[in-house]
């Protein structure tokens, strides 16, 4: 319905006060879609529609105060009594767009915030050198025109760094996001249209006098409006100020799009400025550049780390047991010839068991798989309290277990393992073959010994630590 009013917009008679009604109409209706959108949140996600609705409001008023100036005391002089009121817009977009993000996840969002940071830079940097800064050399103008003037991209530039924030950041995506975002692209082409004709001398006075790209521009307007609405009252608009269920977005190809053309807008208007013969924005692109270098080198500094911590987490899980959490088999193997090794330089002695359940296919066929492994858990944490810091003991494999004993000898062993063996949950028993070190061997002759110490300790009748009888 809402496209069929902006589409009706265009055939209207050229009489001002009926375009101007149809638009306020429009607008008004928009905002009151907003209010109704928002009075279907949850009580605590209504805030940032009202500050939409109000932005809305405030930036449709200004059409009617524009009207009623121009056509009653003549006002078109920057600025008019109607600035203040579409000027309203933009902090009420911002605000509300960082309640959202608020509700959608922490601020402190680094990689969000540096390609935000980024785009608006970027951004800014043309801003500055086709739209502000002109402005500041037109001398001719009064304060208060200027900064009027200023003030509305630099309202574009508070809405793009907002948006990119709460595109970039964590949180719900659905149509109700979409149809936010789409609204403020609206807002940005309108705004863009009006600098671009600003922009384009005496065919840019042209365009603008003329009644059809007025109106088409004014309809982008409505559009960003209806848009709004639409997102206010889409079903997913429950969802959108709900807490980020996963972490920011991927670098999909369209970000990282966006932010190669934002970084290379510095060089490109240092060309464009080379090719017209005179840099005139020197400083300025050497400001803007130096900027967007220092966030692209931030960028990648994020993402450096963030390989390195994923790195460490993956080598972390690849050498620990999943179950129980104890160190694997390939820790094992890569920390027995170590400890040999620590052993050999510091004179000192170090034994080595090998644990297994005593009937343990028994156990799980009495009590249940699941049970079997809770038991391996239980045994694992109740043997690792038993054991000193120096201490290892990893799980090689089913209910096998492995235990490194530095500066200990047969006695000392076979103390710890008595420990283990008393420690052992639910009644349970294991068998053991406890090994010291001949200070010779390599670490797989001795796990030998003590494999077949195990070997004998089950021979024996299991609940038992043997050792290899002596060579
Ligand atoms: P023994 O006293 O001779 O060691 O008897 P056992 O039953 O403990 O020995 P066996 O090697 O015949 O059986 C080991 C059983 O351990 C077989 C397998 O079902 C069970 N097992 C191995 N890994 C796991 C596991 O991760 N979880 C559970 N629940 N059971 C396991
Ligand atoms: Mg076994
Ligand atoms: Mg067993």
């Amino acid at each position: 319905m809402a496209a069929i009013a902006i589409v009706a917009y265009q055939f209207l008679p050229d009489a001002g006060w009926w375009t101007t009604i149809w638009q306020v109409t429009l607008g008004w209706a928009a905002a009151g879609a907003v209010v109704l959108g928002a009075r279907r949140q949850a009580r605590g996600d209504r805030t940032p529609w009202w500050f939409f609705a109000a932005g809305i409001f405030s930036n449709v008023a200004g059409i009617a105060v524009a009207h009623v100036s121009e056509a009653w005391w003549g006002l078109v002089d920057l600025p008019t009594p109607a600035d203040p009121f579409f000027l309203m817009l933009y902090p009420a977009f911002a605000i509300g767009l960082a309640l959202l993000i608020r509700r959608r996840d922490e601020w402190r969002n680094w990689t969000a915030l540096v390609d935000a940071t980024t785009i608006t830079t970027g951004f800014g940097l043309l801003a500055w050198v086709y739209v502000i800064d002109p402005v500041n050399v037109a001398a001719q103008m009064s304060r208060l025109a200027h900064a009027t003037q200023v003030a509305y991209p630099i309202g574009d530039l508070l809405l793009i760094a907002m948006m990119t924030r709460l595109l970039r950041g964590g949180g719900n995506r659905g149509p109700s996001l979409w149809w936010t975002s789409g609204a403020l692209v609206a807002l940005l082409i309108g705004d863009s249209a009006w600098v671009v004709m600003d922009n384009m001398g005496t065919t840019g006075l042209m365009l603008e006098d003329s009644p059809w790209v007025g109106r088409l521009v004014e309809s982008v307007f409505l559009t960003a409006f209806c848009c709004v609405a639409v997102a206010a009252l889409d079903p997913s608009a429950a969802r959108l100020a709900q807490p980020a269920a996963e972490r920011s977005a991927r670098l999909g190809p369209g970000l990282l799009a966006l932010l190669t053309g934002a970084s290379l807008i510095a060089p490109g208007l240092l060309a464009v400025q080379l090719h017209r013969g005179s840099v005139d924005n020197g400083w300025s692109i050497v400001i803007g550049s130096t900027a967007l270098f220092l966030l692209v080198v931030a960028r990648m500094a994020g993402l450096i780390r963030e390989v390195e911590r994923q790195a460490r987490q993956v080598r972390e899980l690849a050498r620990s047991d999943e179950l129980t959490g104890l160190p694997n088999r390939r820790a094992w193997n890569d920390e027995l010839p170590r400890a040999l090794e620590r052993a050999r330089r510091d004179h000192e002695p170090v034994a080595v068991a090998i644990v297994d359940l005593d009937h343990f296919k028994r156990f799980n066929d009495a009590y249940g798989h699941p049970a079997g492994d809770r038991l391996l858990k239980a045994a694992s944490a109740a043997w690792h309290g038993t054991l000193r810091k120096v201490d290892l003991i990893a799980r090689y494999g089913g209910e096998e277990f492995v235990v490194l004993l530095p500066g200990a000898d047969a006695a000392h062993g076979h103390e710890a393992l008595t420990r283990m063996l008393g420690a052992t949950p639910q009644g349970q028993t294991f068998s053991a073959g406890l090994a010291v070190w001949d200070g010779e061997e390599t670490s797989d002759e001795l796990l030998q010994r003590a494999d077949r110490a195990l070997y004998a300790a089950k021979e024996h009748g299991r609940n038992r630590i043997e050792m290899p009888a002596a060579a």
